[in-house]
């Protein structure tokens, strides 16, 4: 697989510590709300990035934090708790809410046929973790103790912005408009480790350490976690772009500086899914949640065909409209799959043939609409309906957009329709929608007293091999 890597700012061929083996660490999400379609887009395609490297023959081992402490407001370190301020607005205890929306976003993820990590770890359970890795940072001079704060020293990093993509100016920290430089910082970069000293005397979570009671700073629980699960040498670390700085530049500036050693060399960054107003955020008021799809009439699958249909790497704009478009092409394609006869001999050779060439494109930096074009090309291959239907479920192992699942319904939906010919007629036979909708043709003949019309059918159903037979109600046919 060729993946940009976002840390040498180039397509990369994709390489892992231990052969065949893929550590993949993932951030999770703030659980102080829920999460919006744009956090849920970074899920998304990191979902399809994990099948896809499984499907390709590596054994993933996912892990994804929940944080649900000490993340600031502001990326300064400083502006107010999130987590607290969830609390307040509703009533609950921090755990409480914490609880509340872990469940809230795995109940979407569910929805969006995204799966759960391998390993799921809340931020408030490896306090041990941080408080070993803090203390090593301090021992070998990486931190400092300041107004009972432990921070980052930043200086004594060689090189600091790895995501140089960004111009420097830009991200000064501490200098931003409305956002309160802290004293305590020899430079503007430095970070918090470890806060006993902070703003919020009312902090609900707090635990004892070396350096006194308090709480990890944000960006020490993703470097925590990885590395007790993960282990020292992490192959893939993903998240949304504007984690890449400064939260992980962060976290390669303490895992490197503990462990003494390069800790992970490929970085997968999702761009933004954005409102036509500009950017999506869950502090604002009113914002987009998988329920708001729900309550519009939306499957919430296709909102994962949406996300599909373009490039990760390209900020994607939200409106009613675009999903309307995806919803309406997802319901076609469905349609199509649908109209394929199941049942019968597959032909492994021309599945596999196709199935190499979905991997292959897939495998140009998740180039996801052309996995979406690959069910296309299936549905016109030379090949029989079987063959298709088992090439698109193949497919689909990556894409998870419950093809068959879904075509399988319609299919189900579309005979019992047959059936009853939405008047009350029930046609019984062997299940064929051809041979049904031909008996209610006839049906319909009759009705319009169009008896010519209607013997004609019953003819072509008795050259075909069918005996009808009128029932009280109904028709009953089978196959002589
Ligand atoms: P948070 O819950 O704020 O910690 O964010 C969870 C994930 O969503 C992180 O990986 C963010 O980088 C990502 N994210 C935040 N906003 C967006 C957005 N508008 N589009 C895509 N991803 C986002
Ligand atoms: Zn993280």
């Amino acid at each position: 697989m060729y993946l940009y890597n976002s840390a040498t700012h180039k397509k990369e061929e994709f390489k892992t510590h231990t052969p065949g083996r893929v550590e993949m660490y993932t951030c999770g999400p703030t659980v102080y709300h829920f999460a919006h379609i744009g956090n849920l887009r970074s899920y998304i395609m990191e979902d399809v990035l994990e099948k896809y490297l499984r499907e390709a023959g590596y054994v993933v081992n996912r892990v994804m934090n929940i944080t649900d402490v000490g993340h600031l407001a502001s990326d300064a370190d400083t502006g107010e708790d999130k987590m607290l301020k969830g609390a307040k607005r509703e009533h609950k205890s921090v755990l409480e809410i914490a609880q509340f929306y872990t469940d809230a976003f795995f109940a979407d993820c569910q929805k969006l046929n995204v799966k759960r990590p391998d390993v799921v770890q809340p931020a408030t359970g490896c306090i041990a973790e941080y408080i070993q890795i803090i203390s090593k940072l301090v021992d070998t001079g990486y931190a400092y103790l300041a107004g009972g704060n432990v921070y980052f020293d930043t200086s004594k990093l060689e090189r600091y912005y790895i995501f140089n993509d960004h111009d420097e100016e830009d991200l000064a920290v501490g200098v931003r408009e409305g956002v309160e430089a802290d004293a305590n910082k020899r430079s503007k970069n430095d970070f918090v480790l470890w806060f006993t000293k902070s703003k919020f005397e009312d902090q609900a979570l707090k635990w004892d350490s070396p350096w006194g009671v308090g709480y990890p700073g944000w960006h020490i629980e993703c470097s925590g976690i990885s590395m007790k699960y993960n282990g020292e040498y992490l192959d893939l670390h993903c998240g949304g772009v504007d984690n890449a700085f400064p939260h992980h530049t962060n976290e390669i500036a303490q895992s490197e500086s503990y462990l003494g050693h390069e800790w992970c060399p490929q970085w997968f960054h999702v761009h933004h899914l954005n409102t036509p107003e500009g950017k999506m955020s869950k502090s604002k008021g009113e914002f987009l949640t998988v329920s708001l799809l729900e309550k519009n009439g939306y499957d919430p699958l296709a909102y994962r065909y949406f996300c599909l249909q373009s490039h990760y790497r390209k900020a994607l704009v939200f409106t009613w409209e675009n999903l309307d478009n995806a919803a309406a092409a997802y319901g076609k394609l469905l349609n199509r799959i649908a109209a394929l006869q199941p049942g019968g001999d597959v032909d492994a050779a021309v599945c596999q043939d196709y199935k190499d060439k979905f991997l292959q494109q897939m495998g140009n930096d998740l180039n996801t609409s052309m996995g979406i074009t690959a069910v296309f090309d299936a549905l016109k291959a030379k090949t029989n309906d079987a063959t298709k239907l088992a090439m698109i479920g193949e497919f689909d192992r990556v894409l998870s957009l419950s093809l068959l699942e879904k075509a399988a319904q319609l299919r189900e939906k579309a005979a019992q329709t047959v059936q009853s010919g939405g008047s009350g007629y029930l046609i019984t036979g062997e299940g064929d929608p051809e041979i049904d909708a031909l008996v209610l043709q006839r049906y319909e003949a009759k009705k319009a007293k169009n008896f010519a019309e209607a013997d004609r059918i019953r003819d072509e159903l008795n050259a075909r091999g069918i005996e009808l037979t009128d029932v009280k109600g109904g028709a009953n046919w089978k196959r002589v």
